[in-house]
């Protein structure tokens, strides 16, 4: 679960770490109000779930009351890489004298919470980590003893911070750290962490991701993931407790296991498919929610063809087939459907559904061969006789 700048420096704030103040809003005249209220200069920042808002014209400075009504009209509905923007940050602007990075993430392969920090912040880390790695500093902490002090101290120092803010960036490190492990976060970035010239260290920007499965643990969270800005369709399968991810393509899958629904997801781009959608309806799914499943695939307009493709062991083929058959009753579906049922009780499943005769729905017996058809019939093809 991705939040909004402000909402991860919100977190920050609750943690120690230094940031401006600042308010949210949603149209240019709450955005005049609050400058006045935090003060002129300020910065009028795009809240959209993607980075590089600065290059793209979504981080401006306003002087006073005209420019900060120019640009918060100008931001307010602009489009950053297919996100549009309907919630402005509006703060007091920073002086800067340095821009650092820092952040905290699971290194999975390591097994361990790692910190990194650098010196070249502002820009894209990526680029210093491939160009300069010398300049990212990479610190494994053990879990059981945190981010010690003197550990904390010693990035700093090895980063190349100024020797003056050393104990500064050591207390944002300590402070990130904190963030990342008391609120259940996955990441937690600071780009730019800022030295002003009065010498504090001051959060610019965050990225914060947090475990959307450890959500429980912290009910004040729990608001931050009804934000307008989560697709309607995720927040929908989220209610029904589905796990659902949109994609941009327009094939939907529908699998049972996460392993199988990725598969499926590289098997029919392998064919040279683009789905629409992660769709992995649980092991032991019954007919209800496979019928759930198939009305939420098709509840998003791009989908022209739909995979089934089913492993049963928990689940039982004769049931995704009764639910199949209860979706097609109830929602008289418009676009293919190619069905591949296989485990238990699967050749039960392949009758129920050949008794029905579902307009549309073809049946195929291995995953390369269903991702083909699937692929041919959102091109408008046809693949033979129906199932
Ligand atoms: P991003 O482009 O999405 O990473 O957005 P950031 O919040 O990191 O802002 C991009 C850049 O805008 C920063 O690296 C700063 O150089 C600049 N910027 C943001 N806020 C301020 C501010 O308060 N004062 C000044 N002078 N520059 C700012
Ligand atoms: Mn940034």
């Amino acid at each position: 679960m991705d939040l909004l700048e402000y909402q991860g420096k919100q977190l920050f704030a609750r943690h120690g770490l230094r940031v401006s103040q600042g308010k949210p809003v949603t149209n240019v005249q709450d955005a005049v109000t609050a400058a006045a209220e935090v003060g002129y200069p300020v910065v009028v920042k795009a809240q959209v779930l993607i980075g590089g808002r600065g290059k793209a014209g979504g981080v401006k400075l306003a002087a006073d009351e005209s420019e900060l009504r120019e640009h918060a009209a100008n931001i307010l509905g602009m489009d950053i890489k297919g996100h549009t923007v309907r919630t402005v940050w509006i703060e007091h602007a920073s002086d800067i004298a340095s821009e650092y990075y820092a952040s905290v993430l699971l290194d999975r392969s390591a097994k361990k919470p790692l910190v990194m920090f650098s010196v070249e912040g502002g820009v894209d880390i990526e680029e210093v980590a491939e160009k300069t790695p010398e300049k990212l500093i990479r610190h494994h902490v053990d879990p059981l003893a945190g981010l010690t002090r003197a550990d904390a101290l010693r990035i700093a120092s090895e980063g190349g911070a100024d020797r003056d803010v050393v104990e500064g960036v050591a207390d944002a490190l300590i402070a990130l750290y904190e963030v990342w492990m008391q609120e259940d976060a996955t990441l937690a970035e600071i780009n730019p962490l800022i030295v002003t010239p009065e010498r504090e260290v001051k959060a610019l920007d965050s990225k914060v991701s947090l475990d959307g499965n450890a959500l429980y643990r912290h009910p004040e969270n729990q608001s931050l993931s009804d934000s307008e800005n989560e697709d309607p369709l995720e927040r929908r399968a989220k209610e029904e407790g589905v796990q659902y991810v949109k994609l941009d393509g327009d094939i939907g899958i529908l699998g049972n296991g996460a392993g199988l629904v990725m598969s499926t997801l590289d098997v029919v781009s392998q064919a040279g498919g683009a789905p629409a959608n992660f769709l992995d309806a649980g092991g032991g799914s019954n007919a209800e929610t496979i019928r759930q499943a198939v009305d939420l695939i098709l509840a998003n307009e791009a989908v022209r063809a739909v995979l089934v493709n089913i492993f049963a062991g928990i689940t039982r083929c004769d049931e995704v087939a009764l639910g199949l058959i209860g979706a097609f009753e109830q929602i008289k579906p418009s676009v293919p459907f190619v069905v591949r049922l296989d485990g238990t009780n699967d050749a039960e499943g392949r009758r129920l559904l050949q008794e029905a005769a579902l307009p549309n729905v073809h049946a195929a017996t291995t995953m390369s061969e269903a991702a083909e058809m699937v692929v041919a019939l959102a091109a408008g093809q046809s693949v033979g006789a129906p199932a």
